[in-house]
Parts: C-alpha cells; structure tokens; sequence
C-alpha cells in the first residue's frame, strides 16, 4: 500500500485508513473480537492509520488490535474538550484505555466554524502542549465545513488568500492554531455533508491548507453510502486528490476491506465486488418506539432529522450515516443497518 508524508508531522501514512465508527455500537455493533480481527486484516494488507474518536467509545477495541497486530499502527483520536482540564482528561482516557504511551494524532472534534475554533482554543492550547511534551505527535480538526480548513490554511500559512470559489468567511485571530498540523475533513464527489459549500469550495480550502503545509487524511468518501451506486467512481475522485494524504474508510467486513484496498492500490476489482457494493445500501432506520424527545434532532449537524407527528423522521437525501444521533437516543430507537 502506498503511503505519503502527513504533512510536516514525520508520520508516513497509508492512502487508506480504517475508520472505526462503522464497526462499533452505533452502526455494525460487532463483538471486539470480530471487529478487531477485520482491522488487523486491514492492517497487514498495509493499512497504517486506525482512525476513532473518544465518542465512539471503543478504546478497549484498539487496546485490542495493538495487542493482536503484529506491527504498530498510528492512531488517530478526536475529543470534544474545549477546556484545559477536559483536554487533559481526554488525553490522559486515550492513554489509559488504548494503552499507549503516547497517542500519534490527537483532534478537536467536529470543529464547524471559526466560532468553534475560538471556543475550543484552551483545549487546542494544551494538546499542542503536549505534542511538545512528546505524549502527542500531531494535533488538528476534523470537520465537515470549509470555514475551518479555509481559517487554519490561513493560520498556518500566514496568510489571507481566498480561494475563489469560495465566498468571505470569518476570521480567526490564529494565536494558537498556527502550531496546527492536521485536517480530517469531509469530503466526496458530490459535496454531501459538507456543511456550508460545495466540494469544490472545499477541495479549493484543502488545496490552501495543503500549501500550508497542513497534512490531510479526508473522510466520508461515499457520503455516508449516498454514493454506493458510484462507488468506483467516488474512489477514483477521493484519489486523484492531490492534496489527501490519506483517506478514513469505515469497513465492516474482511471482503470490504480485499475491494477498497485493491482499488486504493488502483488494481482491477472483480465487478462482482463493485456490483456487491454498488447494491449495499445502509440505511438509517427509526424504530416505532421513537418517543419524540427530539435529542437526536439537535444532535444531527447536518439537519437529516426533524419530528413529524410526536416521532423522529430523517431526510435520506441530508443523511451523512455518521451515527451521531443514535449515540443520543436513549430508547435505542435509531439503527444503522
Ligand atoms: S432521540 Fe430517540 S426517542 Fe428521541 S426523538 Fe430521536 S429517535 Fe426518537
Ligand atoms: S441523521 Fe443521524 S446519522 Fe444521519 S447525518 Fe444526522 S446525526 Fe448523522
């Protein structure tokens, strides 16, 4: 598997990386032991980048791949501390659970907006402290909107070049986020889940973070699945990206992972492979039990989900299958299946 520089991080990366919410509680739901040995899979076909986030709550399943595997791959984590204090905790939960040391790239999560930047900028302040301190190799964001890539570009870069395609946004004051050295952003072929723009605003911003020497690794190539019908199609656009050192691919099975490896390593894929994936639809089932609390409602960043008659009801065509609604269902009415 190829791999590029990250960067400036010093971490050479696989162009694919195994995102791990797809195997976990809120989508696939599969034991440790299932989910861990379909990572190792993954990881002795070349695959170096385990991507998860303290919200998908599955430290013990990497804990366990690290054990299982027989080399060391990076690990990618995200947190949503936007204090000292939470950060530090955040940090200090992914070295206790996972068992390591020291954790390769540590992100704000789900960073929306410069308002979002300013107000994580004590946790973003010790992260980078830490990477300092050796207990953190790269600190960055993951996001599904162009206004973060656009204002670390021109942090990092020193600079206020605007793409042009992309419309005056807000400003950040970059203090701290000059020291960043990751984006995880979303992006596909047709821009679905990108929060305020289309994909080439956000392949414009990318391109300036790139020349700033960010390193990128993207996600969400398939759009949460709304581009299985061109899943051969999305693969060849995520990869002729110039600017993605890496894409995250969440994989539930070892047959999953034989096709996206074949196709990141640009090798013919038997076409009964992509007819399988091209006919696989997940989708986002709500149960009769829904009572309408409306929690997922609010949780939903790319507002799929709205209340209809007392119950939950999701807009397909929004739908990223990010799976954050159903970590918020308490009546466990939300299924990704
Ligand atoms: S959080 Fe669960 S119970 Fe509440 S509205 Fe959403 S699906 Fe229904
Ligand atoms: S409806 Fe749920 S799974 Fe779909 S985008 Fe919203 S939070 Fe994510």
């Amino acid at each position: 598997m190829k791999t590029s520089p990250l960067g400036r991080t010093g971490l050479e990366i696989s162009r694919l990386c195994f995102g791990t919410l797809t195997v976990g509680p809120a989508q696939a739901d599969l034991s440790v032991e299932e989910a861990a040995d379909i990572i190792c899979y993954a990881v002795d076909q070349g695959v170096n980048l385990i991507d998860t986030a303290e919200y998908y709550d599955n430290y013990s399943l990497i804990r366990h791949v690290l054990r299982q595997s027989g080399s060391q791959p990076y690990i990618a984590t995200k947190t949503y501390a936007y204090s000292r204090q939470q950060a530090e905790s955040s940090l200090e939960q992914a070295r206790r659970e996972t068992g390591l040391d020291g954790i390769d790239l540590f992100l704000l999560h789900e960073q929306e907006s410069v308002l979002t930047l300013d107000g994580h900028r004590e946790a973003f302040t010790y992260l980078i402290e830490q990477r300092e301190a050796g207990r953190i190799r790269a600190v960055g964001v993951s996001t599904h909107a162009v206004e973060p890539v656009l204002a670390l570009a021109q942090a990092v870069g020193q600079t206020d070049a605007q793409p042009s395609s992309v419309w005056r946004r807000e400003q950040l004051d970059a203090g701290i986020y000059r020291e960043a050295d990751v984006i995880h952003p979303l992006l596909n072929l047709s821009g679905v889940g990108i929060l305020d723009g289309t994909a080439e605003d956000m392949t414009d911003a990318c391109r300036l973070a790139r020349q700033a020497g960010i390193g990128l690794y993207g996600m969400k190539m398939l759009g949460g699945g709304t581009l299985l019908s061109r899943f051969d199609e999305a693969v060849r656009y995520v990869l002729d990206l110039p600017f993605l050192d890496g894409v995250a691919v969440g994989m539930q099975s070892k047959l999953e992972v034989d096709m996206n490896v074949a196709l990141f390593e640009q090798r013919t894929v038997p076409e009964q492979w992509l007819a399988e994936s091209r006919a696989r639809r997940r989708v986002l089932k709500i149960e009769d039990w829904c009572t309408g609390c409306g929690q997922c409602v609010g949780r939903c960043g790319e507002s799929a989900l709205r209340l209809v008659d007392g119950k939950a009801v999701v807009d397909r065509g929004r739908c990223v299958l990010c799976g954050y609604c159903a970590a918020v269902c308490r009546d466990f009415a939300i299924k990704i299946y």
